[in-house]
């Protein structure tokens, strides 16, 4: 896996050990010297994952990474702070400031490569999430970035697999009022709940009786309900080997016994922010995808899921040699409802015509609204002449009952034309759709209030 590092520290010796240790595993580094120069080429997109020098003139880096964090053009790039001194308050000062993680100085080879090779992999996840959101917002919807960079890392729920008492009631301890801390000390018991319930993020212990935690992470990451699921260690400090297998393996971030309160609580936090951050542009881009193809006002199919999925359905009827009936119908004289009750008592008329429509018809006919107050029926299986029937039961159930609007004060008579055509021999869609609008048409020259079948179809 490579990525493209920026490389930021006031010190040229810094910036060239780094550069050489990371372009001997392949990957491509920038440069920058001060806070500034590193943002602007972020905000180009020149890079994959920041390694931030904290000890700088000018606005330093916890100053730097704030920026980067606030600005919703770069706020998914990770940032590694690189302390000269292992300090746990410039640690908590740094996750403060939205930091993914830290490298103390002097860097060490195996845990620098370990890192930017674990957020490298979370930085192509999220690329191709944001890219997914991108196109999504080009359908629409406003901007999916700054939502998802709302996100917070309070009230998570957070399952402790860890069977040693002492250790897990500290940890309880100190996320206490901040996060929701479930305790699991069965590992297999653990993964299943992880599978089965919502959780934000797993704390694994390293440390369990008899069991090796770096399995539960592996087995959670190789699970498709739990691969999203965020996984922090907790190690002792000859477990060392084993976190950068863990690491490796897919986990997300660890913390070295004796844990350090303040510390504990940013990681955590910093971890369920990222998950909700990926989360909501996840729920954007399905929730667009969907919207795409919906009629806003009627919850209806639209205009492009009919013309999508009409040439599909003409496709698979031609090739088993069935019937299929298309039906085109407008509301007569509706400039007349807007005009007489107002424009939002024509879109309750609307709504209740669509859910008329629906209850009409059979499950897999195709109901869609087109635009305005016209819409069709697909109707697969189905020959004209039956389709005919199902028309005028549509033209009863209109006729029948006047609508009533504006919870019930108002009583709006309305009464539909309709066109129907079944797919002939070499009938595309377009001239399926051209033919029963053609016989629409007639119906509305001939008085309206009832269906014509198209005569060439
Ligand atoms: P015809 O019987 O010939 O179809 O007459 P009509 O008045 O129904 O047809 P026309 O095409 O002249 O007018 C359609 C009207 O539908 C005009 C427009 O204001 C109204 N309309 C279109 N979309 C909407 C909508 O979303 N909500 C409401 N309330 N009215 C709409
Ligand atoms: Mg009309
Ligand atoms: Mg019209």
């Amino acid at each position: 896996m490579t990525a493209r590092v920026l490389v930021v520290d006031d010190l040229l010796p810094n910036v060239k050990l780094l550069e050489a240790r990371l372009t001997a595993e392949y990957f491509d580094v920038i440069t920058a010297t001060n806070g500034l120069d590193a943002i602007a080429l972020c905000k180009e997109g020149r890079c994959d994952i920041v390694l931030l020098d904290v000890m700088m003139p000018g606005i330093d880096g916890f100053e730097t990474c704030r920026r980067l964090k606030a600005d919703h053009t770069t706020a998914h790039l990770p940032v590694v702070m690189v302390t000269a001194l292992d300090q746990i308050a410039d640690r908590v000062r740094g996750l403060e400031a939205g930091a993914d993680d830290f490298l103390t100085k002097p860097v060490d080879e195996v845990a620098l490569i370990a890192r930017v090779r674990s957020l490298a992999r979370l930085k192509v996840a999220i690329d191709e999430l944001r890219a997914r959101a991108a196109s999504s917002a080009r359908l629409g919807r406003n901007d999916p970035f700054a939502a998802a960079s709302a996100a917070d890392g309070l009230n998570g729920r957070v399952l402790l697999v860890d069977d040693r008492q002492s250790s897990s009631e500290r940890i309880v301890k100190s996320l206490r009022n901040l996060q929701t801390v479930e305790i699991e000390t069965n590992p297999q018991d653990a993964l299943f709940r992880a599978a089965e319930e919502s959780f934000d993020l797993a704390i694994v212990s390293l440390g369990l009786t008899n069991y090796d935690g770096l399995r539960l992470c592996s087995q959670m990451r190789s699970l498709e309900r739990t691969r999203g699921l965020p996984l922090l260690l907790i190690a002792d400090l000859d477990d060392r080997p084993k976190v950068l297998r863990g690491l490796d393996l897919g986990v997300n971030d660890y913390l070295m016994r004796p844990i350090e309160s303040n510390e504990l609580v940013a990681r955590v936090g910093s971890q369920i922010r990222r998950k909700r951050y990926a989360d909501k542009l996840r729920d954007n881009v399905e929730h667009a995808i969907e919207m795409a193809v919906i009629d806003g006002l009627t919850g209806l199919n639209n205009r492009l899921y009919f013309d999508t999925n009409l040439p599909t359905m003409l496709e698979q009827a031609a090739q088993s040699a069935r019937p299929l009936s298309l039906l085109v119908l407008d509301i007569d004289h509706f400039k007349l409802v807007n005009d007489t009750y107002g424009h939002d008592s024509g879109d309750e008329v609307l709504r209740a015509l669509a859910a008329r429509v629906r209850r009409a018809v059979r499950g897999i006919d195709l109901v869609c609204r087109l635009g305005g107050e016209e819409f069709v029926i697909v109707m697969p299986e189905t020959p004209i002449h039956v389709a005919a029937r199902v028309a005028e039961r549509v033209r009863r159930s209109v006729e029948a009952e006047p609508f009533q609007v504006r919870g019930g004060t108002v009583s709006i008579p309305v009464t539909i034309s309709a066109g129907i055509a079944e797919r002939g021999e070499a009938a595309s869609a377009e001239l399926l759709y051209k033919f029963a609008d053609q016989a629409l048409y007639e119906s509305k020259s001939h008085g309206r209030n009832r269906i014509t079948l198209a005569a060439a179809a």
